[in-house]
């Protein structure tokens, strides 16, 4: 780009810039070729043909097969976005639609967010020029609130539909329906090989395109006993495969973040004590919250005589495509939501994953050639200890928010909403008392003012009532800034394994009384102005903040009690998280954001309550007498951190 502009603004063209120039072309050239080199190219006019004669298509095909590059692409060539229509493809997973939105860009040789451009929550990068959309699928289904029918829309593209996130089931319902009386709209499920013939019986027995895919062999190797700690295992087996196989990078499945953080520190720190003895290896981590520019770094071609490792989260199971990987670690793990729908529990936990899943991970081994597939566990937990395939995630999540949106759009009757696989039936009750108790349905279950209102933002129920609980209490801008906060996940304390000490250190510092939001929303007023940095809000302003919270998060209420905390409502013990600023303190009265379990059910980012609040702000859900206070002192502290606390 540098070089091309310089040339415009001298208006003559010398010598040396000429070979610049021509690498563009020839880089262009090259797309080119890797667009027609791929297993979905052959079929593209048969694809085309078959769009045209079917509304609804289901479209099975390899992952790397070019079905999210390529399909967008084709439709436009064919004539699918004249007069401004748009062509809208939705991913899970937010990274997935970046990183592919800015490769079909490139591809078509035009800047991301013109014709080319995606939108996630929090990040639209799209303009009046945009033609080809990629988005999360809850993006879209948001949509809906502003344009019930897509009438912008020409085609729909539902791709990775085998992830069956809970937006994707619920984009399946509204779609089908929208599809009856938009004859004009083209509808494509497109999917890894999995399930296709679920997604075929759905949309009224919709033909599936098969597009086959190229697969080279892989060898499959199980440990023989089960391995203590996973992570170093993976250290250990990425190292050895690269002083003992031949050429070819790696691609390692780890759970999240924090992992895979931990991970490629433990792979640098080694490489750099075996020093020259071996030959570079480059460790790449790749997660949701990688910075883009990072994010972008997996792509990059290995130089000779190096190899790669990429350390993934199941993104790279079927969503983002990886060229030259050989081999593949399988620890045999992933993060997976839960919910107990008797006491409205959402955790996270680290879980098996399933044997559909395993040998998806597998089969990115062989794309390129023949390759390998060491799984972390034995043959017997592999036939045993998994499950077939993934429950899908509607079966496993609070329906809080998807009720509220599906009711602002006017479906009032969720019992017989075209679910492809229904939610349980106590998942449901439970999601419309919880609007209820919040104020967003009336005791009819019809949508209120309030409701309308908290439908509007794109956050969790509780987190809106919060935000707008806030203007009654004139701290809007301080719980605004909580809610951001909140929502970026746990990323803002880093803590290094070998560093723990520095950083809890350093956390310490950000500590202010009333908990954990307080902290956060602390840290986010440090970089002010210097001056300020020492004035800290007087203890008087913190009151209406944490009001504000507990008019979202009254749900969240845990009462001490021997030995730690329990639930209100269903007596569930669950502990403070160690790196609670509250951790030492031991209130009587708690709100937690959330509950993850790890060790234990551990609470994550708490603050200190009076059990009036509760009374004031949920009187329909709370009786007094269950708040009484039982114990009039606190607790006195039994131990320090332990090991697997922090863990
Ligand atoms: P599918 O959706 O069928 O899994 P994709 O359309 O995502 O396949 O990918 C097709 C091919 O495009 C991949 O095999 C890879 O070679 C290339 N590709 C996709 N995304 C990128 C990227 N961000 N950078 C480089 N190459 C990419
Ligand atoms: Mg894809």
């Amino acid at each position: 780009d540098f070089v091309t502009t310089a040339i415009t603004m001298k208006g003559t063209r010398s010598e040396k810039d000429a070979p610049a120039l021509s690498q563009a072309e020839l880089k262009k050239q090259s797309m080119q070729e890797v667009r027609r080199s791929l297993p979905i190219f052959p079929y593209r006019d048969d694809l085309l043909a078959a769009i045209h004669e079917h509304q609804i298509l289901v479209i099975e095909g390899e992952t790397g097969s070019g079905k999210t590059t390529q399909i967008p692409q084709y439709l436009l060539e064919d004539g699918y976005t004249k007069g401004g229509m748009k062509i809208g493809c939705t991913q899970p997973r937010r990274v997935a639609a970046m990183s592919v939105a800015a490769r079909v860009a490139e591809e078509m040789g035009v800047k991301l967010g013109n014709e080319v451009g995606y939108s996630i929550r929090f990040e639209d990068c799209t303009s009046e020029r945009t033609v080809l959309k990629y988005m999360t699928d809850g993006m879209l289904l948001r949509e809906f609130l502003t344009e019930p029918d897509l009438a912008s829309y020409s085609v729909i593209i539902i791709d990775e539909a085998h992830e069956r996130t809970l937006h994707t089931d619920i984009l399946f319902g509204l779609i089908k329906d929208i599809a009856r009386f938009r004859s004009d709209l083209k509808v494509l499920v497109a999917s890894a090989t999995l399930d296709t013939e679920r997604f075929s019986c759905f949309f009224d027995d919709a033909p599936v395109f098969r597009i086959p895919g190229r697969r080279f062999p892989v060898d499959i190797f199980y440990t023989k006993a089960p391995e203590a700690d996973y992570l170093e295992a993976c250290v250990v087996s990425v190292l050895q495969i690269h002083v003992t196989q031949p050429t070819g990078d790696i691609l390692v499945f780890l759970t999240g973040q924090e992992e895979i953080e931990a991970c490629c520190e433990l792979l640098q720190e080694r490489c750099r004590r075996l020093g020259s003895k071996i030959a570079e290896l480059l460790v790449l981590p790749i997660y949701a919250n990688l910075p883009s520019d990072m994010q972008a770094k997996i792509f990059n071609p290995t130089p000779p005589g190096a190899r790669k490792v990429v350390v993934a989260t199941n993104i790279a199971e079927t969503s983002l495509t990886i060229d030259g990987i050989i081999y593949v670690i399988d620890p045999g793990f992933c993060k997976q939501k839960s919910y107990n729908a008797r006491t409205g529990m959402e955790s996270l936990i680290v879980t098996p994953c399933s044997r559909a899943s395993a040998n998806q991970r597998a089969g990115r081994a062989g794309r390129v050639a023949a390759g390998k597939c060491f799984r972390l566990y034995t043959a017997w937990a592999y036939k045993h200890e998994m499950e077939e395939t993934t429950v899908p995630e509607i079966q496993r999540t609070n329906l809080g928010n998807v009720v509220l949106l599906l009711k602002s759009l006017g479906i009032n009757d969720l019992i017989h909403f075209d679910f492809m696989d229904p939610p349980p039936h106590e998942t449901l009750v439970l999601a419309l008392e919880q609007l209820y108790a919040l104020g967003a349905l009336n005791h009819m279950g019809e949508l209120t003012k309030l409701g309308r209102r908290m439908a509007e933002l794109p956050v969790d129920p509780m987190l809106s009532k919060m935000i707008l609980a806030s203007e009654q209490y004139k701290c809007s801008e301080e719980v605004l800034t909580i809610a951001a906060m909140l929502s970026v996940n746990n990323s803002i304390f880093y803590r290094p394994k070998d560093k723990v000490v520095h950083a809890d250190n350093a956390r310490m510092n950000f500590v202010v009384p009333g908990g954990d939001h307080l902290v956060l929303l602390n840290v986010y007023n440090q970089p002010g102005i210097p001056a300020l940095l020492t004035h800290l809000p007087s203890t008087a302003s913190y009151p209406p903040r944490l009001q504000a919270v507990t008019a979202g998060y009254f749900y969240h209420t845990a009462r001490l009690s021997k030995g730690g905390y329990k639930t209100v409502k269903h007596q569930q013990t669950v502990y403070v998280h160690p790196n609670s600023s509250l951790f030492e303190e031991q209130p009587r009265w708690l709100i937690y954001h959330e509950l993850v379990f790890t060790t234990k059910e551990f609470m994550r980012q708490v603050i200190e309550i009076e059990s009036g609040w509760l009374l004031e702000v949920a009187p329909h859900y709370y009786k007094s007498k269950e708040l009484e206070d039982s114990s009039s002192k606190k607790m006195p502290r039994k131990q320090g951190k332990t090991k697997e606390e922090l863990g």
